[in-house]
């Protein structure tokens, strides 16, 4: 790989009310590049994820992400190329899902190229479709918008294995495309199989980093050890 780098931490130290909840973290992203970032529940990895995108200041240490961007307001982030999939689902449950397209940046058509089957459902309120559609729909109006970096925190949660292979795809074609991708994950071999490279937290640190190639053997014993505290 040999895109610019466009996400980059160097000792981090980020938390809550002061009290640090990762300890140092180290890690950088080239367009073009899938970082996973994989772990247990409380091992870190929303607290990186939200410092990467700007929503919470490091304690210490530093961020870049293309260049400044998450010190911009939320909307302009958008703007400059930051795309964010947070763990709470992001779509408008009230809103058909043409809606929920057009209020993204990007063109509505854009998401079908990645999500086709979406096309039947659009015109339904989001709050009938499955917690598959809503994904792909949160996730095609983000990368519609032709972000530079996307960020998601668990994209894969509760959903059915098909689902989570579709939505996985899509973030590789995204890379392959020039993205820059930090993808936070619980499934340790649907997560290995797409990344590049992979740092694995436990406790606020890096205790695994590696080439995901590398690691993909190693798939049951990296959830065992480090996933099921
Ligand atoms: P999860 O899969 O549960 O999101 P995670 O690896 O993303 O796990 P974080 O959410 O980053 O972990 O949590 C790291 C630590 O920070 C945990 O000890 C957690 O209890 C604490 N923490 C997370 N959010 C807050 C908050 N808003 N206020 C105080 N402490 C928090």
């Amino acid at each position: 790989q040999d895109g610019p780098v466009v996400v980059e931490a160097t000792g981090l130290v980020a938390g809550y009310a002061g009290t640090p909840a990762v300890h140092g973290i180290d890690l950088s992203v080239r367009a073009g590049e899938i970082l996973a970032l994989l772990g247990a529940n409380g091992a870190g990895k929303t607290t990186t994820l939200l410092s990467l995108a700007g929503e919470l200041a490091p304690i210490s240490g530093s961020v870049a992400v293309l260049g400044d961007a998450r010190r911009r307001r939320l909307h302009q982030r958008a703007r400059a190329g930051l795309g964010f999939l947070t763990e709470e689902r992001c779509v408008f449950m009230q809103l058909t899902g043409w809606q929920n397209l057009k209020i993204g940046q990007g063109r509505p058509e854009r998401a079908l190229d990645y999500f086709p089957e979406l096309e039947p459902h659009l015109s339904k309120r989001v709050g009938l479709l499955s917690g598959g559609q809503q994904q792909m729909l949160a996730l095609g109006r983000i990368l519609a918008a032709e972000p530079r970096v996307l960020l998601a925190d668990e994209l894969s949660l509760g959903l059915a294995p098909l689902v989570v292979e579709r939505l996985l795809a899509a973030v590789r074609r995204a890379a392959d495309d020039g993205v820059a991708v930090v993808l936070v994950e619980q499934h340790v071999r649907q997560a290995l199989a797409v990344a590049d490279h992979v740092h694995v937290l436990r406790r606020g640190r890096i205790v695994l980093s590696g080439p995901a190639a590398d690691l993909r053997d190693d798939a049951e014993r990296i959830a065992a050890t480090y996933l099921s505290e």
